[in-house]
This record gives structure tokens, sequence and C-alpha cells, in this order.
């Protein structure tokens, strides 16, 4: 940490947080991406540049839309990139299926959560264990409980280990900025109306001037709509 202590992380760019964690950390750094929103493909690649062997994981929950899959693909071929697909515990969803059905978020809070804690946030969890640090795309002005996100911070929620969010400071203008002028490969969803992409069943179009948000779990009030990865925000370009 005597880099970052040296200079306050938040004097850093995203490219300086990140050349700091991959000399530290590489390779128990990864980087979490959702294949779904841009910030996530906008650290891909600055990572890629500073380090091409840089991990990236996905969590496929098992109900991600095709156009998802296929943007996985898509950065496989043009980096040349293992992406490391992690998958929830069969056995706890085979159960949770059979008991409560294949669409049991539409009923309840409780089912909603329930399958997310399953599909997302267990997954999460085993994964980074053993690492030492991770990297998201979670910005200041996605959300209001976002506002105070730290470029750099200690991940309590996952045994201590670092936690790096160095486009904390970014703009949506900066992040489509970068995406047009690195052409980073991107959702094709987000031209049909999707800010950010989950799960199929869970995300859907919005209409010009809507909430970004309003497209993830539009069934439930504002106030629930989170998925345990990042505790009390939502998820909406987290990566996740
Ligand atoms: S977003 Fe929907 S389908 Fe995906 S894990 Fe959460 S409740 Fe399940």
């Amino acid at each position: 940490m005597r880099f970052i202590r040296s200079r306050k992380p938040e004097a850093l760019t995203a490219e300086e947080i990140l050349t700091w964690a991959i000399k530290n950390f590489h390779p128990h750094l990864a980087l979490s991406c959702s294949f779904g929103a841009r910030e996530g493909l906008v650290l891909l690649d600055l990572m890629h540049r500073i380090e091409p062997r840089s991990r990236v994981f996905v969590i496929d929950t098992g109900r991600l839309p095709q156009a998802t899959y296929d943007l996985i693909d898509r950065v496989r071929d043009r980096y040349r990139k293992t992406v490391e697909v992690i998958f929830p515990r069969a056995a706890d969803v085979e159960a949770m299926v059979r008991e409560k059905g294949f669409n049991l978020f539409f009923e309840s809070i409780a089912n909603r959560q329930l399958c997310c804690r399953l599909r997302k946030v267990e997954p999460l969890d085993r994964y980074l264990v053993g690492m030492d640090a991770w990297v998201t795309g979670l910005r200041r002005d996605q959300n209001p409980t976002r506002a105070d996100t730290p470029k750099v911070e200690i991940d309590a929620q996952h045994g201590g280990i670092v936690k790096l969010n160095p486009i904390a400071d970014w703009t949506p203008e900066d992040v489509l900025k970068y995406v047009r002028e690195h052409d980073v490969p991107t959702n094709r969803l987000h031209a049909e109306g999707y800010p950010s992409v989950g799960c199929a069943p869970c995300s859907r179009a919005i209409a010009p001037g809507d909430d970004p948000r309003a497209g993830r779990w539009w069934w439930e009030s504002p106030d629930t709509r989170e998925c345990g990865i990042h505790v009390g925000e939502e998820e909406a370009g987290s990566g996740i």
C-alpha cells in the first residue's frame, strides 16, 4: 500500500490505480465484469493494456441474455483473453427451482433476494476467497448511495481484501468517450434501450428520460432493488 499512501488515491487516475494494483496483487487480482455495463468493459480494456494477463471474471447466473454471452465470446476473440466464468452451486439452484419454480423472483422480494443470493452473491464470495484484491466499475453518480464510493477501500465483506473502484469519479460521458476512442466492445442491448443489462427476466429497456435504474427489477419499489453484492447499493453498472 506504500504507493497508494504516498499519494492520496483520490488524486490518482484510473490507469495509475490499476498499474499499482497489478504490480502489487497480480495474479491475485481480478476484475468483476458483468458484460452488461460499459464500465466493466472500459476497465477490462484499461487493465489489458497494462497487463495482457490481467484477470477478469463473470458470474453466469444461468439467466443471462444471449447478447451477453455473445459479447463474452467477442471479448475473448478481440483480446485473446480467458474470461473466468463462475457458476452458482448447481445443487442450490436445483433445490430453489424445484421448490419455488423458475420465475420465483416475481412472487416476492424474499424470493428475488434468494435468487440473487444463490445465483450471484454466493459465487462471488466463493471466487474471492484467496484473492488479494478485486476491481469494480462502481461510479459515484450512479445513485445517491454510491456518492461516497472511494477509489480504494478495504472490503470487510470479503475478508478485508482490497476493493478498487478506479473510475468512481468518472461521468457517463467519460465512459462513453473512452468506449468510442478505444472501440471497446459493449453489449448490443444498450442500443435497444437497456442502460445496463443483467439477468434476462430482471432487465428491460427504458424510455428516454427514465431513471437509468428503472429497467432493473422494475416490479419492485426502488428501495429494495439491490442484489446484495455491494451492500446498500443497486447493482447497475457495478460490473455484476
Ligand atoms: S437478477 Fe433476477 S434472475 Fe438474476 S439472480 Fe437476481 S433474481 Fe435471479
